[in-house]
């Protein structure tokens, strides 16, 4: 055993993930959640229930780990930036704070000369109404958006007198790309210009939720570097610590724009669990706890699918795997509609 123990922010199940990854490597695990029934509680060492915003209950949160990381990234910036005073939280509450907010995010990363979507910041309606060059276009919330909530896809002006948007919220409209592809890339940076970097990840979307992600991605070599590049040049920038995921568009131009940027672990990376020797998720531990890098290997092609809603149901039911498909059961309470419910990974 280390002697360390790590607390985590947020038990869905990529705090679940995380719990796993840190058990098998002998660190423990406490996660910190506003929601009773977390999945994550199942796979943690410890569990403790509090709102984001309630010092007290954060505080003794805070005396029993040793390090704080987080698996989501909508934490109210003064948390993070409280918990770091007394306990290091990595990766640090600064890149978070940027992160959360869609617009500060892609004036970084225009300002690093790499390309983002068209975007535009919108405060009001009639911001709108002289924008017909950012359209057909999305307009995001620009902050707390994931998998899709928040986005309202808008083909002309009229579009937006119907959609019922809610302009007391800041938005920014983004201008369509027509998508070839998209990808992502998933780093773990442990220190200036040491890091491990995982193979681009081929993604698919439906309904702008992941549905089906694989590796290698079907790309040309100069779209895998300079992905690769791109990465590696924002989380130097960042002086990020753990696993960070950039997600692109590839345009029909074959033009490489970044997405997003995710300040945690990641959906397209659940994948690296079985393909390669270490998991996106033992790095991310590994880097926030300071334990030594491991260079990685990957072992296997792989693929993998996300089960939504009662898609799991069969799964569950009768379980028929074969010796290359490994099958993760979230065990949520309640099945949704939307819910990200599980996953199966095959390698290939
Ligand atoms: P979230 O934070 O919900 O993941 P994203 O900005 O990543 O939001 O959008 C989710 C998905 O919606 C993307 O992966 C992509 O499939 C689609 N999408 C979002 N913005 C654009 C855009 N500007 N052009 C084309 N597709 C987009
Ligand atoms: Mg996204």
């Amino acid at each position: 055993m280390s002697g360390i123990c790590l607390g985590i922010i947020g038990g869905g199940q990529l705090g679940s993930m995380l719990s796993e990854a840190a058990k098998k490597i002998g660190i423990k695990t406490i996660i910190y959640c506003d929601d009773i029934d977390a999945p994550a509680k199942n796979f943690s060492d410890g569990f403790m229930v509090g709102e984001y915003d309630d010092k007290k209950k954060i505080n003794e949160f805070v005396q029993k780990v040793d390090i704080i990381t987080y698996e989501f990234e909508n934490i109210p910036y003064e948390t993070l930036n409280e918990m770091n005073k007394l306990k290091p939280v990595l990766p640090k509450p600064s890149v978070n704070r940027l992160i959360q907010h869609r617009v500060a995010e892609k004036d970084f990363i225009n300002k690093l000369n790499i390309r983002t979507t068209r975007y535009t910041s919108i405060e009001k309606k009639s911001d709108i109404e002289t924008l017909e060059d950012f359209l057909p276009g999305i307009l995001k919330t620009t902050t707390m958006g994931y998998d899709g909530k928040g986005q309202y896809p808008i083909k002309k002006i009229d579009d937006i007198d119907s959609l019922n948007i809610d302009f007391s919220r800041e938005y920014v409209l983004e201008k369509l790309v027509k998508l070839k592809k998209e990808i992502s890339v998933i780093i773990t940076r442990f220190g200036t210009h040491n890091y491990e970097i995982y193979e681009p990840i081929e993604n698919l979307h439906q309904d702008q939720i992941l549905k089906f992600s694989k590796t290698p991605a079907e790309i040309t070599k100069k779209i895998s570097s300079l992905s690769k590049d791109w990465a590696s040049q924002i989380a130097e920038e960042l002086r990020y610590i753990g696993t960070l995921c950039v997600e692109f568009f590839i345009d029909r131009n074959e033009n490489l724009y970044v997405n997003e940027i995710a300040p945690r672990v990641h959906n397209s990376g659940h994948l690296t669990i079985n393909a390669y020797n270490i998991s996106q998720f033992e790095n991310h531990v590994r880097a926030v706890c300071s334990l030594k890098k491991i260079p990685l290997k990957k072992l296997s092609n792989a693929k993998m699918i996300n089960l939504i809603g009662n898609q799991i149901e069969p799964y569950r039911q009768n379980l028929k795997l074969s010796k290359n498909e490994f099958f993760f059961d979230y065990k949520k309470k309640e099945v949704k509609e939307k819910r990200k419910m599980g996953h199966i990974t095959t390698l290939i």
